[in-house]
């Protein structure tokens, strides 16, 4: 077993490293990939930098060339449902890119011939994630997330995105993950902690909580693994 853990930016990451101590770092693909041993499994993290070309390649980097057969995505997002307040988790079920459109074609908007508009994330990841919210005595939503290359601070378009995508959070790499994980076979968990509202304060309240959104995050995805390896 080799699991991949993967964040978009350094504080998504850092507490992972932090927690592991020691690791081996590879340089590859114009980006470093943290590999190091833990409880006797082997773990493959890196962050991808922001949106969704960079995490697609990051992704497919940690599985086809490091060998994962399983990734957990760790960071932050802006919440659309009002019952997400910045620090709150969310588990994603399944994903969509809300800037995919080609409806002047008659298509649905996320949607390209051959892909499908939501891709499901691993339903035993999803289940195993509740055990560990109860441990953990955590509140933690399950909602649709989605992707999009915006940082969205405007209530206007979180509407739009929330109506055409019934999204309940959104950030700019879960579903291109999603995407590459789903056509190479590999199970995925996408779980965010809120830093924002996507709103007119978005920005500033990103800058606020990132670090410690990113911690929280990171801890319950830490928990996954301790017991996916239990
Ligand atoms: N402050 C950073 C840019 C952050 S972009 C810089 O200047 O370098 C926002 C990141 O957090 C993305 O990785 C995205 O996945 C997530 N995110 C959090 N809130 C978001 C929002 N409101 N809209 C889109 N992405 C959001």
């Amino acid at each position: 077993m080799k699991i991949a853990i993967m964040g978009a930016m350094p504080e998504e990451v850092a507490p992972i490293l932090e927690k592991l101590g020691e690791y081996k770092t590879t340089e590859y693909a114009n980006n470093k990939f943290y590999e190091a041993t833990y409880k006797g499994v082997d773990l493959v993290i890196a962050y991808s930098k922001i949106g969704k070309v960079f995490s697609t390649l990051t992704a497919s980097t940690m599985i086809q060339h490091f060998g994962a057969d399983r990734l957990l995505f760790s960071g932050v997002a802006g919440a659309i449902s009002s019952s997400l307040k910045v620090g709150d988790l969310i588990v994603a079920t399944k994903l969509a890119q809300h800037d995919l459109d080609i409806t002047a074609f008659g298509h649905p908007f996320g949607y390209v011939p051959e892909g499908s508009v939501y891709v499901e994330a691993d339903a035993k990841m999803i289940e195993m994630s509740k055990e560990v919210a109860k441990e953990m005595d955590k509140s933690v939503q399950e909602g649709i997330i989605a992707t999009g290359d915006q940082f969205v601070a405007n209530e206007e378009k979180k509407n739009w995105i929330a109506d055409t995508f019934k999204a309940d959070a959104l950030e700019m790499e879960g579903a291109s993950v999603a995407v590459v994980c789903n056509a190479l076979n590999i199970p995925f968990f996408v779980l965010r902690a809120i830093s924002d509202a996507a709103d007119m304060d978005a920005s500033f309240s990103f800058d606020e909580f990132l670090e410690k959104s990113a911690v929280e995050s990171a801890e319950f995805v830490m928990k996954m693994v301790d017991k996916i390896v239990g």
